[in-house]
């Protein structure tokens, strides 16, 4: 399936069905379901009876084996951690590599030189592509080097810049961009979510994302936010209450909250904690731009922490504290 805001790009690349370029590389914030449609747009291209603007008719023999994950002409590269995950194996601590390493992608030359099984086309899928390690992604260039006829790969990125430049440029770039908020809304609206507004905010945008906040919200955000701004509460009191969380729940709210602080500065709005608005200009104007910036950064940096066993209360402490010290 894909997203109602991805409708017009699908159309798009479906309508080039037999005259796509080698590669694509689908990229933008997480968030906007950009595997769901990597993985829709293959299945509409391997489909041996494709409907009206190229969708995949769900019933010819291509997409049934699509469906059941072995259609002999589609391989999906993807990091093992993610793959366990997606196989119901426990989400933390992550099993498996992160990366997809260089065996992956040498095992895909018998895979593109051999003739497909269906007299069609080949798709591979590499998602994350930023997961591709050094010696992986050489081995790609080299396939990308080497155009096979009648085989399409599909790059899916969050973070681009990260790919070398010899893979990027050997692709066509595709963006995918959060769509409207009333469209977002509206979809969150229609999938269940209460509060579309201000979950769609804290996801930046990202109708996903924004989906997913809201399946997790487990309602301790506001108390979080409320001891951070309380002047009766100290550091220690605050970490104890912070240790008790999900380290990426609460490292995620706080990076947003040193965001919102920032932006109160700058442009006296708040973008994430929408909800927090009059907090946040209260907190801001005490602080002091650069100490705010300086933090953030140190916010950013701790994020790549965030699935390391280290611990929780001595990790709050340090974050938090300077915070504590703008007060
Ligand atoms: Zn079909």
């Amino acid at each position: 399936m894909i997203y109602p805001w991805q409708a017009p790009v699908f159309r798009q690349l479906a309508g080039e069905r037999r005259h796509l370029p080698q590669a694509l590389l689908l990229h933008g914030p997480q968030g906007l379901g950009k595997t769901e449609f990597a993985r829709h747009l293959a299945q509409a291209l391997l489909c041996e009876s494709p409907l009206a603007e190229g969708a995949p008719c769900n019933a010819c023999p291509a997409c049934n084996w699509f469906a059941a994950g072995n259609h002999p002409d589609f391989r999906h590269l993807r990091p093992e951690s993610d793959a366990a995950e997606a196989e119901g194996g426990e989400a933390s601590p992550r099993k498996g590599s992160a990366q997809i390493g260089v065996d992956a992608v040498r095992d895909l030359a018998g895979f593109t030189t051999t003739s497909t099984h269906r007299a069609g086309l080949r798709v591979v899928l590499i998602e994350p592509a930023e997961a591709l390690n050094v010696h992986a992604a050489n081995a790609l260039l080299k396939t990308l080097e080497e155009p096979r006829p009648g085989s399409l790969f599909l790059l899916v990125s969050h973070a681009p810049a990260r790919l070398p430049a010899t893979i990027r440029s050997r692709c066509r770039s595709v963006s995918f961009h959060p769509p409207q908020t009333s469209e977002a809304r509206d979809w969150l609206a229609q999938s269940g979510v209460q509060h579309p507004e201000l979950f769609l905010a804290l996801a930046g945008g990202a109708p996903l994302e924004a989906q997913r906040l809201a399946r997790q919200d487990n309602g301790q955000r506001p108390e979080f936010l409320r001891r951070l701004a309380d002047p009766s509460q100290s550091l220690v009191q605050v970490s104890e209450f912070v240790a008790r969380l999900p380290v990426p729940e609460w490292l995620g709210w706080l990076q947003r909250w040193a965001h919102d602080l920032v932006a109160q500065k700058l442009a006296g709005e708040a973008r994430y904690h929408v909800d927090f608005q009059d907090v946040a200009a209260r907190v801001a104007a005490r602080a002091d731009l650069y100490d705010l910036l300086a933090w953030e950064r140190t916010l950013r940096e701790a994020r790549r922490l965030e699935h390391h066993p280290l611990n929780p209360r001595l990790l709050a402490e340090s974050l938090l504290a300077p915070l504590f010290a703008m007060r």
